[in-house]
């Protein structure tokens, strides 16, 4: 028979899988001997065997469970649906993965009308027991029934005296005992039979309802986001209830060993007096402060404090922690790895590193890669805050919960800033407070503000998981979804109006605030782990497919300008691994030059190629007069050309221009490798587009042929003469035709790359030549210059043979004219699979290779990637057709496979061949665990994206990471 029930006593801190991430605290705690009422944990393992039965409780469960409340019954010396000594058990939920609010629990199960009325009548509490069965039922009735909270709340709100005790603490007991009575009737009204008041009914249906809120629309969307599978299941906790509602003795709270926003190593946390379980989460109401409790039960707060130090040394991790103090009596209910933002994992990590509590290596496999990104959140620009300040735009301060500066519109419900979100729209969602089926919202939103609740309420820990800015207990507003908008100052917002919050601070300002970027230097733990982690590449030792041995991968940035390459070396780049160049040709003081140069290629290209044509027969027929007479005319024709004279001259232009460009990038690069990429994009991607010229030249033509209809004496004002509509006319005529010309049906499979730079070569001589002149001047100057040319999508060797013969020449022309001594290397971008497949005799021209995996997979798929990403590729992801989106993740088994034939055979051929990433992939956590497995030298990714990445290689080289989600 299969082992469904684990007592407490029964399991320990390495059974997360079985008894999920809670069951597995409490049965170590319990092992430790610490305060944990008893009880007894379900295991995951029936909570899929209950959906594989078709929601019903698997063989065997249900006999488990009775024997186990027998043992939670001796060891509380109490009986469950006794009313004259009753246990009451609470049923919690708990995964593997910590899974904050997203699914349920309910408390006080076994209460009944009997023992209520039996407590009320024999005891003082009436009051308490009034209370616990009015949660019971709303609990019961939400989790299980699946009734809206909202039909209780609204009842319960009639009763509520004032607007701050959201507790129900100012109630008397018999006005709680009305409120039963009307949550019954409720309840009867929608599930169309009476509440059960057989405590065993409870208590099955109970652990039912927890274990169908797995597939709860909440839960599912929570770990869709956060990618955990959907097959773990949830494990059950059944546990005596103890009583943070007993009077004035009495308190429940959460606690964090460190503090979940900064890493600070003191106790964090909040309680409320008189309250129980769900009241601090839910942020009802504003819970006070850990420290205060030191006043309020000394004794339990130094009986806490001692446990949670113990907690935090023998999990050697920030412990999350829930507790109950029962008329004086503390007991832990909870211990979990409490959730953190970016800039806390990262600063326990490394003072535990410190602290000797755990390695260098254990720090690095801890910080999720994709983390680091919060890190580098935007903050507010003082300038524009103090003067915000000034003018009276800051409506109030909050619970600074969650870190990060957001500004957008205010939303009122979280369906509103989903929609707005995925329109496009910065939304801030703006609640009294936020319960779990809010989080739809809440990953679309750009921060949170609430109302009410703590710095652990769920809004708060919700956030800082999201790693979104985030206000809580913002008493100074006043939110009213009714009427859908705030009150602050006296002032009123509505909904679509701009707000900012700063989640650092928790200051609320209105209108939106501009942010700055981050500074990464400041940031002095994450500087230290990241030297760890390069430590780390370079001390591993790798060995290829091929045999020979390689260090871990080095991280390079993508970059076109000495900006971006500061920011990436700043941000710790060890070299440029891909700049492309055409972007610099967009800008505008290049536009009309570029224009210029394509408008004439075609014309000025065919007049050089007739030379060279001529040129050779010459050299075969050296004394066929004819020749030297055709020679002469061309050379005539050349001379008086425009189209030559212009594209000449544009591309003179340019050459300026690019030289200063890289002249800029040398500089910011001293001493490290750029690997610069010849134009890629068809050419009339810098030109116009088809349409807009053409609707252009309709409009011109029509309003021609108007003015010549227009009697003489009448002159429309705002048109300009006709003369210079003529003239616009032919230019915009002459854009149309090299527009018309160069029209492809599949542009991206057409001419460009490798292909544009032979066929109009002096485009590329040029960037060449811009390179080489700018090397050679700032080697003059005493930089390290490192220059690597890449030529793009290369499919046939002797396209890269002919390509580099031509850009070679002019290279050593250029090192000659300036007596300069250059390293330099030539090589191609991997991204048509037939040079992935010829890769040994691509690698005879090539001295490296770097894999351009955007177009690599568009081209193995046979996917457009501009339209598949818009139309089919979402609804295969999410049909699960295809596990990844292939432009985010790398596709191992297809892409991957080339890239690893590519390496191998590369190397064999040339075995210093220096082989990197520089598609998107090469800033994907887990794409660039493939790039260390398939022996690559390097990544290459948007320098936001560097510091993600060296965590991520460091990972790699250890193995993979070892964290929780
Ligand atoms: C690539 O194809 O992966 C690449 C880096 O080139 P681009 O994105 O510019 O096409
Ligand atoms: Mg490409």
């Amino acid at each position: 028979m299969t082992k469904w029930v684990y007592l407490f006593d029964e399991g320990n801190k390495d059974m997360r899988e079985l008894l999920g991430g809670k069951g597995a605290g409490l049965a170590e705690m319990t092992r430790a001997g610490l305060p944990v009422p008893p009880g007894f944990t379900i295991t995951t393992e029936a909570c899929n065997a209950y959906f594989k039965a078709g929601h019903a409780l698997p063989d065997g469960l249900w006999d488990q469970v009775c024997t186990a409340l027998d043992r939670i019954e001796q060891q509380s010396w109490k009986k469950f649906g006794d009313p004259e000594n009753p246990l009451l058990l609470s049923v919690r939920s708990g995964a593997k993965f910590s899974m904050p609010g997203m699914m349920d629990t309910v408390l006080n199960i076994g209460m009944t009308a009997d023992i209520v009325e039996h407590i009320a009548t024999t005891g003082d509490d009436r009051w308490f027991s009034y209370d616990c069965y009015r949660r019971l039922i709303q609990m019961f009735g939400h989790t299980v029934k699946h009734i809206d909270d909202e039909v209780f709340d609204v009842l319960f709100n009639q009763y509520q005296t004032t607007v701050d005790d959201g507790l129900g603490a100012s109630l008397t007991a018999a006005q709680l005992e009305e409120i039963v009575a009307g949550f019954k009737v409720r309840y009867q009204q929608f599930v169309q039979s009476v509440f059960p008041e057989d405590p065993m009914v409870q208590l099955r249906e109970a652990i039912e309802g927890v274990f169908a809120s797995w597939f709860g629309k909440r839960a599912v969307d929570y770990r869709n986001y956060n990618k955990i599978p959907h097959d773990l299941g949830t494990a059950v906790n059944v546990m005596a209830m103890v009583y943070g509602n007993r009077g004035s003795d009495s308190a429940t709270g959460v606690a964090f060993t460190r503090n979940p926003a900064t890493g600070e190593k003191k106790l964090y946390g909040e309680y409320l007096m008189n309250a129980q379980g769900e009241d601090v989460v839910a942020g009802i109401r504003t819970p006070q402060k850990i420290d205060a409790l030191q006043k309020d039960l000394p004794e339990s707060y130094a009986q806490f404090q001692k446990i949670c130090k113990m907690l935090d040394t023998h999990y050697r991790d920030m412990q999350d922690l829930e507790f109950t103090i029962e008329q004086g009596t503390l007991y832990i209910l909870q211990t979990r790895t409490g959730k953190r933002t970016a800039r806390a994992a990262v600063k326990i990590a490394v003072d535990m590193v410190h602290e000797g509590m755990i390695t260098k290596k254990e720090a690095i496999q801890r910080i999720a890669p994709e983390q680091i990104d919060q890190l580098l959140l935007p903050a507010f620009d003082p300038v524009e805050k103090k003067a915000a300040v000034a003018t009276g735009k800051l409506l109030g301060t909050g619970l600074n919960a969650s870190p990060g500066a957001a500004a957008g519109i205010v939303a009122f419900d979280a369906d509103t800033a989903k929609s707005w979100g995925e329109a496009g729209e910065a939304v801030i969602l703006v609640r009294p407070e936020t319960t779990p089926d809010d989080v739809h919202g809440m990953l679309q939103a750009k921060g949170i503000l609430t109302q009410r609740g703590g710095a652990t309420s769920h809004a708060a820990v919700v956030a800082r998981g999201l790693g979104k800015p985030c206000i809580t207990g913002c008493e100074m507003i006043r939110v009213d979804t009714r009427e859908r908008r705030f009150y602050s100052k006296g002032l009123s917002f509505g909904e679509g109006e701009p707000i900012s919050i700063d989640g650092t601070t928790g200051e609320v300002f209105s209108g939106l605030l501009a942010t700055i970027s981050p500074d990464f230097s400041r940031e002095k733990n994450l500087v230290e782990l990241l030297g760890w982690a390069d430590a780390v590449c370079d001390d591993v030792c790798r060995q290829n497919e091929d045999g020979s041995f390689k260090k871990g991968l080095q991280v390079w940035a993508n970059a076109e300008y000495p900006r971006d390459a500061r920011i990436a070396r700043d941000f710790g780049a060890r070299g440029i691994g891909l700049c492309r160049t055409e972007h610099m040709f967009f800008e505008q003081d290049r536009l009309s030059h570029v224009h210029q140069m394509i408008l004439n290629a075609t014309e000025a290209q065919g007049a050089y190629n007739a030379v060279s044509q001529i040129e050779k027969e010459l050299a075969l027929r050296p004394d066929d007069p004819r020749m030297g007479e055709e020679m002469k005319a061309i050379r005539q024709h050349l001379a008086e050309s425009e189209a030559v004279r212009k594209y000449e001259a544009a591309l003179q232009a340019l050459l300026a221009f690019q030289r200063k460009d890289f002249e800029g990038i040398f500089e910011a690069m001293d001493g490290l490798p750029v690997i610069i990429r010849l134009i890629d994009p068809p050419l009339h991607e810098f030109l116009p587009r088809y349409e807009e010229l053409l609707e252009e030249i309709t409009v011109l033509k029509t309003r021609i042929a108007l003015i010549g209809k227009l009697p003489e004496n009448l002159t429309l004002e705002d048109m300009p003469s006709i003369d210079k509509m003529k003239t616009e006319l032919d230019q915009r005529n002459a854009m149309l035709n090299a527009v018309k010309a160069m029209r492809e049906s599949n542009p991206m499979l057409g001419m460009r790359g490798i292909r544009l730079g032979l066929c109009f070569p002096g485009i590329v001589k040029m960037q060449v030549q811009a390179i080489f002149e700018a090397a050679c001047g700032q080697a003059r100057r005493g930089i390290r210059v490192l220059p690597e040319i890449m030529i793009p999508l290369t499919g046939h060797v002797n396209e890269l043979k002919a390509s580099r013969e031509m850009l070679e020449a002019v290279a050593l022309e250029v090192i000659e004219a300036n007596d300069q001594t250059l390293d330099y290397k030539f090589g191609t971008m991997i991204e048509v699979p037939r040079s992935a497949l010829t890769a040994s005799a691509i690698s005879e021209q090539a001295e490296f290779f770097s894999f351009g995996t955007n177009d690599l997979t568009q081209m193995t798929y046979g996917y457009s990637r501009d339209d598949a990403e818009g139309k089919f590729l979402r609804y295969y992801i999410e049909s699960g057709i295809l596990p990844e989106n292939p432009f985010q993740v790398i596709d191992e088994e297809g892409v991957g496979r080339l890239i690893r034939m590519a390496v191998t055979e590369g190397r064999q051929t040339r075995p210093d061949l220096e082989v990197g990433i520089c598609g998107e992939h090469g800033g994907n956590p887990p794409s660039i665990q493939f790039c260390h497995q398939a022996g690559l030298d390097y990544v290459s990714c948007s320098p936001y994206r560097v510091l993600t990445a060296r965590l991520a290689a460091a990972q790699a080289a250890l193995g993979g990471a070892e964290r929780d989600k």
